[in-house]
């Protein structure tokens, strides 16, 4: 017979196992579905929301947490009670959390979120935000209902960032975001001001097959593992999945490689932290990511830290050459580095530098607190955007799909995402200067093609933890420092003004 713990993890594991099934629906759905197929794939996203849902508020979980809360556990599965107490904390939250949602609600937004996808890409195609902006509205209105129904009635975009990283608070937030901007922008306007300039024109002609072969090789000595994951097209390029099975996505311009090379590299920094995470846990807390903003410290450290860097083209850079020797010649090595670290304000958040980045970010979380606290309402909303985009990156959408329209997560009423991008940033800027003192010669390293003691540090220090730590305490632990804005901003002083500002 086996334990209550061991009992309750098979459960967690099955109600898992449900969640992977849905994710291929919706990475299907961005890669293979077929135009007219939307509305049987928002009925199967319903069904499948519905009974993922009974499977993790099965009243059998409840049971075996209480007993498990009152007595001792005991386990052949697990290895430790500390073990043993992460996963019992993380499952009674989100027990609670899946018998708090009553069944008929998740499944409506599920289907919402299926419709409003479609309603966005269309939406997006013909650049008229009004068609799509009731769909906007509902979606607001279930994430307020959910918050209620969960007990966060008083503070709606709280619960929101708290689904993404739990402990941070719009409050909390604002202070970082304030620091960072205070110390942004005088950086952006020195570098707006520079002589310097990265040449936007400098590709022409990079046949998608040879950018393929590049990018499958850069990611795979990155480390991504090949056998447990794949990389197709979508229009917007993602990562879903497990460790056990990443489905990445990219997307192929002819005359602009380094989009798809690294927004490859950012997503194949996703794909390895789950594939770091202890696999015999998957389904529980100890083999799950902390939050998205530690996702993201993933997927930013490998795109900016490192593949933005010296030692990472001094390996690369041959290859690249032997792959487009024709339409390189012409370009100088210095000329290439500069290219991938062009800086150049863009109204566009993924085309986005990683100096003006960070402001996108901020734009868009004051937008979405406007609208949550009842300041601003959806009709508003694209005249309230490009007025903040005049003001912090002086320049204006001339079309909504340039402006309000360009993401798509509140499609799938992904409110309090945004914040996690430059938490990431933070986070990723404050574990580079911490993994540069523990290992000192880890660019040397990189300049001979070896990335495997970076991945090593991160799979110890975070991947291996699952959810053992919160976010905060996270950075705490593995940097010896709070989490601050001061890691990001030097270390985009020393790039950036070491090329912009000589
Ligand atoms: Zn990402």
């Amino acid at each position: 017979m086996p334990s209550s713990y061991d009992q309750l993890v098979a459960q967690l594991k099955r109600a898992h196992t449900l969640g992977t099934v849905a994710d291929l629906l919706g990475w299907d759905e961005q890669v293979h579905l077929p135009p007219d197929s939307a509305d049987v794939r928002a009925m199967q996203h319903a069904v499948m929301a519905q009974t993922q849902h009974v499977a993790a508020a099965d009243p059998f979980i409840g049971q075996l947490l209480g007993e498990l809360e009152a007595n001792e556990p005991c386990s052949a599965v697990a290895p430790t009670p500390a073990d043993q107490a992460v996963v019992l904390r993380h499952a009674r939250r989100d027990y609670d959390r899946a018998t708090k949602l009553p069944a008929d609600f998740v499944a409506e937004k599920a289907a919402h979120s299926s419709r409003a996808f479609h309603a966005w890409a269309d939406a997006k195609q013909r650049a008229d935000f009004s068609t799509y902006a009731p769909f906007l509205e509902k979606h607001l209105a279930l994430a307020r209902r959910e918050a209620e129904l969960l007990g966060w009635g008083d503070r709606p975009y709280d619960y929101a960032i708290d689904r993404h990283d739990p402990g941070l608070t719009a409050a909390s937030i604002t202070a970082l975001f304030t620091e960072l901007k205070r110390g942004l922008l005088p950086l952006v306007t020195a570098i707006r001001a520079s002589k310097v300039q990265a040449d936007p024109h400098l590709f022409r002609a990079f046949p998608v097959e040879s950018q393929r072969v590049f990018l499958r090789e850069v990611t795979e000595r990155l480390g991504f593992n090949y056998r447990r994951g794949r990389i197709d097209v979508s229009l917007h390029p993602f990562c879903s999945g497990t460790g056990a099975d990443i489905r990445m996505t990219t997307r192929f311009d002819v005359d602009n490689p380094l989009d798809s090379l690294f927004s490859s590299i950012h997503e194949t920094g996703h794909g390895m932290y789950e594939q770091g995470l202890p696999l015999a846990h998957l389904g529980t807390a100890l083999g799950q990511a902390v939050g998205m903003a530690v996702h993201e410290s993933q997927s930013r450290l490998w795109e900016n830290q490192v593949a933005r860097g010296r030692a990472f083209w001094r390996f690369f850079e041959p290859r690249l050459r032997a792959l487009f020797p024709a339409q390189l010649a012409a370009i100088s090595s210095d000329a290439l580095y500069l290219a991938v670290n062009a800086v150049e304000p863009t109204l566009i958040r993924v085309d986005a530098d990683e100096v003006h980045y960070n402001l996108h970010i901020l734009l868009r979380f004051e937008l979405e607190q406007q609208l949550f606290s009842g300041a601003l309402v959806v009709r508003d909303l694209p005249a309230a955007w490009n007025a903040l985009c005049a003001e912090m990156l002086g320049q204006t959408p001339k079309t909504d799909r340039e402006g309000v329209l360009q993401d798509v997560h509140w499609s799938s009423g992904g409110f309090g995402y945004f914040p996690s991008y430059c938490l990431g940033n933070m986070m990723a800027a404050q574990l580079w200067s911490a993994v540069r003192r523990a290992l000192p010669g880890l660019e040397e390293d990189f300049a001979r093609g070896d990335f495997s003691p970076l991945l090593g540090w991160l799979r110890d220090n975070i991947h291996a933890h699952g959810r053992r730590f919160d976010t905060l305490e996270l950075v705490r632990r593995v940097t010896g420092a709070e989490l601050s804005p001061q890691p990001l901003l030097a270390y985009l002083r020393e790039r950036y003004g070491g090329l912009y500002l000589k």
